[in-house]
């Protein structure tokens, strides 16, 4: 009897659940985002489980504050011969919306997708100059927390006669070069500091831990650079 009843209870409870997991296949979002012009940002997205319904896409553009300066929306319905050669099923899945990077302030921003909630896997990074606009496609852009930073020049004082070389082999520039404790933060990363991407690709004596090195051309910028604490991005 008293098995009969929890079989009883069991039953109640499983033909309760059948019927929402017939009804339909859970939606399955992917997609990337491909690219950035000056004039369009394009990508794919398609729900894996419905591949016959077209999927509408919202675009958030964020700044290097983290705040949504534009947000667009696209229905992913273009054919791109690329998808369905993957064996992605018909390949209509594309979008291209219009984006006006000229209407925004030079600067660093990012892009995310989402379908329904969903983040797509990737992010675009941009770095928009005047009317140049020039992207990387990342993961995503993580906070190290607050660093010490200050800056350097080729002079004497700065770099004890090493000029421009870096402990990298790379050439220092301005507005791309900083030296960083490689243990805290690796080679090659890319880092935005204030708003502006910089290449970690050079190390000093008196930079240790959480400090970072800003190369700049003159030894009067670094003079008025001085020293600031400020929280800084791991672009992935
Ligand atoms: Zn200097």
């Amino acid at each position: 009897m008293k098995y009969k009843l929890i079989l009883t209870a069991f039953l109640t409870a499983f033909l309760t659940v059948l019927p929402c997991n017939t009804t339909a296949l859970a939606s399955v979002y992917t997609g990337h985002l491909d690219s950035t012009s000056e004039e369009c940002i394009s990508g794919w997205a398609w729900d894996s489980e419905n591949p016959s319904h077209a999927v509408n896409v919202q675009i958030l553009v964020k700044n290097s504050s983290f705040s949504t300066v534009q947000e667009l929306s696209a229905t992913a319905d273009l054919y791109y011969s690329h998808l369905s050669d993957a064996g992605i099923g018909t390949g209509k899945y594309g979008f291209s919306v219009s984006m006006n990077w000229s209407s925004l302030p030079d600067g660093f921003y990012f892009v995310e997708a989402y379908v329904a909630g969903t983040k797509l896997p990737n992010c675009l990074q941009v770095t928009k100059s005047g009317s140049s606009v020039s992207y990387t496609s990342g993961s995503s852009v993580r906070s190290l927390g607050v660093f010490q930073t200050t800056a350097y020049c080729p002079c004497y004082s700065c770099s004890e006669g090493w000029g421009r070389h870096t402990s990298t082999g790379a050439i220092a520039s301005a507005r791309h070069t900083i030296a960083v404790d490689p243990r805290v933060i690796p080679y090659g990363s890319r880092v935005m500091i204030n708003g502006m991407v910089y290449t970690a690709e050079d190390r000093g004596g008196a930079v240790k831990g959480n400090h970072i090195d800003i190369f700049f051309d003159t030894h009067g910028e670094t003079r008025q650079y001085g020293t600031q604490y400020t929280e800084v991005f791991l672009l992935q």
